[in-house]
C-alpha cells in the first residue's frame, strides 16, 4: 500500500518505509494514498489481539507477521488481560487505557511500534541502526523509553521541557536503564522540544548530515504512522464492550470525547470511523491551551498566545502536528493546500480554513476546554458520586463530555478516554479531593492510595529510590548535537 506527504504527492512509498522514514522529508506526515476497504463488523468479533491485528494488516500491509508482531508487543506487558477495559462512571463509559507498563494510554502504542519498526527495517534490508528521536510532553517519551529500551539496531533519544512535566513523569524519564537511550531536559516548553526535534529531521532530510553517523533517524512521536495505527484499535474494543454489555446494538452510534494535545489519540478515532465504525461526535477536550477549541468552533487556528502550565501538562500544547493529517483528509487530499497551510502557520502563526470546510469539520467534531479549577471539580465530583479515581487529562475529557451533553442534548452512548493513572499526578489529583500535600510525590501516591483504596500502579511506586542516570539540561540551540552524538 502506497503512502505519501500530506504536503505533496510526488514521491510514495509504502507502508513499511512510512513507519520507518516516521516524518516525510518534506515535513509532512504519510497518509496511505485511499484508506483500504475493511470489514469493520468483523473485526468487532475477536479479542483485542484479533482486532489490532486486522487494523494494523490493513494499514500497513507491507509489514508481514502481523498476528506474531502483536503478541510480541502486548503479551504479559498490561495489568488487564484485554488491554484497554471499559469501567461505567454514572452513564459514561470510561475507556481505561493507562494499563500498560508505564500508567499512561500510549503504552498502547509504544509497545507496538518497536515491533513495527524493527519487522519494517527487516522487511526492507535495512541494516543501520535507527536512532528514534523523540519529543515529549510527559507521557510519550517514557512510554518510547520503555518500548525501545534494548531493541537491537535502535536507538533512542528523548527531550522533555524543562519544569514541564509532573515530578513523576520526570523520575519516569530520568531513570530509565538501558545501553541505547539519552534522555535530556531542553529550557523551553514541549513546543520549543518538538519543533527541535523537528528541525533536526529537516536540517537531516537531504541525507548530508547523517552521511558519517552510523544511524538514520525515525520518530516515535504521533507524526509516525506506526504509532497512530496502534490506536485505532480501542475505539474498536471499546464500542465491542458496549455490545457485549448490552449498551448498544450493532450499527448504533457511539461518541467518544478525547483528552487531546498533539490530536494523535482523537484522529485515531476518526480513521477508526472512516473504516466504518458507527462513531457519533468526537469531542476534543483541551485545557487552557485552548488552541483547538477555538480552532474547532471558528475555524481559525492562531498558536500566537502564551502556553499555559496546567495540571494536564501532556495537554500544553500549541502545535498539535496531527492536525496536519485532518486536513489533509477534510481537504480531499489536497495537499498543495495543506502545505499552503503549514507555510502559513510556520511565517504567520496562524491560518484559517475555508467556511464549508469548517462546517464539515463541524459535522464529526466538538470542542471544549476547562480550567484547572474544573478539571480538580470534576475528580472530585466523579470521586464523591460515581467513586471513580481519574487523571486530571481524563477530568478534561468529563468535562466535555458533560458540556458537549448540556449543550447539544444528544443522547447517544458517550465513551471518555481516560489517558493515565490518577498515580501519575498526585499533587493535582489529592488536591483536587481536598487534601493537604505533604512530603514528595512518593508520599503522595501512598496518601491517595490510603484515601481512595485504590492501587498504585506497580511501576510507578517501584520508582523510588531508583538512581537518576539522565540529568542534563540544555538549550534548544543544542539539541541537534546532543541528538546526532
Ligand atoms: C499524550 C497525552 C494526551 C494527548 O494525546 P494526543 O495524542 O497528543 O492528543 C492526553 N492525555 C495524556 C495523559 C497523554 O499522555
Amino acid at each position: 500500500m502506497l503512502y505519501h506527504s500530506t504536503r505533496s504527492n510526488s514521491v510514495k512509498i509504502d507502508s513499511a518505509q512510512a513507519v520507518v522514514q516516521g516524518l516525510a522529508p518534506d515535513g509532512g506526515l504519510y497518509m496511505p494514498d485511499s484508506l483500504p476497504a475493511f470489514d469493520w463488523q468483523a473485526c468487532l468479533q475477536g479479542d483485542t489481539y484479533e482486532m489490532a491485528t486486522r487494523i494494523l494488516s490493513a494499514l500497513l500491509p507491507d509489514i508481514p507477521d502481523m498476528p506474531q508482531l502483536v503478541k510480541a508487543a502486548y503479551t504479559g506487558k498490561f495489568t488487564a488481560p484485554d488491554l484497554t477495559p471499559t469501567a461505567q462512571a454514572g452513564d459514561i463509559t470510561v475507556l481505561e487505557l493507562f494499563h500498560g507498563p508505564t500508567s499512561a494510554f500510549k503504552d498502547v502504542a509504544l509497545c507496538m511500534l518497536p515491533q513495527l519498526l524493527t519487522r519494517a527495517k527487516a522487511a526492507k534490508g535495512m541494516d543501520k541502526e535507527i536512532r528514534i528521536l523523540t519529543a515529549t510532553s510527559g507521557d510519550t517519551g517514557k512510554a518510547a523509553l520503555a518500548g525501545f529500551q534494548d531493541v537491537p539496531g535502535v536507538s533512542i533519544c528523548v527531550f522533555y521541557p524543562d519544569g514541564g512535566v509532573s515530578k513523576v513523569q520526570r523520575a519516569q524519564m530520568v531513570t530509565q536503564e538501558g545501553n541505547n537511550v539519552k534522555v535530556c531536559a531542553v529550557r523551553g516548553n514541549f513546543d520549543d522540544a518538538q519543533t527541535g526535534v523537528k528541525k533536526i529531521f529537516n536540517a537531516c532530510a537531504d541525507g548530508k548530515l547523517l552521511a558519517d553517523k552510523p544511524f538514520t533517524l525515525s520518530s516515535a512521536n504521533s507524526i509516525n504512522i506506526g504509532r497512530l495505527a496502534p490506536q485505532i484499535t480501542y475505539y474498536f474494543k471499546a464500542y465491542r464492550d458496549l455490545l457485549d454489555d448490552g449498551r448498544i446494538a450493532l450499527g448504533d452510534k457511539v461518541n467518544f470525547s478525547v483528552p487531546t494535545g498533539n490530536f494523535g489519540d482523537i484522529l485515531a478515532g476518526y480513521l477508526a470511523k472512516l473504516l466504518g465504525l458507527p462513531v457519533g461526535m468526537l469531542i476534543c477536550a483541551s485545557n487552557a491551551n485552548n488552541v483547538l477549541t477555538d480552532f474547532i468552533r471558528t475555524g481559525v487556528y492562531d498558536r500566537l498566545r502564551p502556553l499555559h502550565k496546567t495540571i494536564s501538562p501532556s495537554m500544553d500544547i500549541l502545535v498539535s502536528s496531527n492536525l496536519e493529517r485532518l486536513l489533509y483528509l477534510m481537504s480531499g487530499g489536497d495537499t498543495a493546500f495543506v502545505a499552503g497551510l503549514m507555510a502559513q502557520l510556520d511565517s504567520k502563526g496562524s491560518y484559517a480554513i475555508p467556511a464549508d470546510m469548517l462546517q464539515k469539520l463541524r459535522g464529526e467534531f466538538w470542542a471544549d476546554y476547562c480550567s484547572d479549577e474544573s478539571a480538580k471539580a470534576v475528580i472530585a465530583k466523579l470521586w464523591s458520586e460515581a467513586h471513580y479515581l481519574c487523571d486530571p487529562h481524563t477530568a478534561a475529557g468529563f468535562a466535555a463530555a458533560y458540556a458537549y451533553q448540556a449543550e447539544t442534548g444528544d443522547k447517544s452512548p458517550m465513551v471518555v478516554l481516560s489517558t493515565a493513572s490518577p498515580y501519575k499526578f498526585p499533587a493535582a489529583v489529592l488536591e483536587a479531593l481536598g487534601q493537604e500535600l505533604t512530603g514528595d510525590e512518593f508520599d503522595q501516591m501512598e496518601a491517595l492510595a490510603a484515601k481512595t483504596g485504590c492501587p498504585i500502579p506497580k511501576n510507578l511506586a517501584n520508582l523510588q529510590g531508583k538512581p537518576e542516570r539522565h540529568t542534563g539540561v540544555i538549550d534548544k540551540a543544542e539539541m541537534a548535537a546532543f541528538a546526532l552524538a
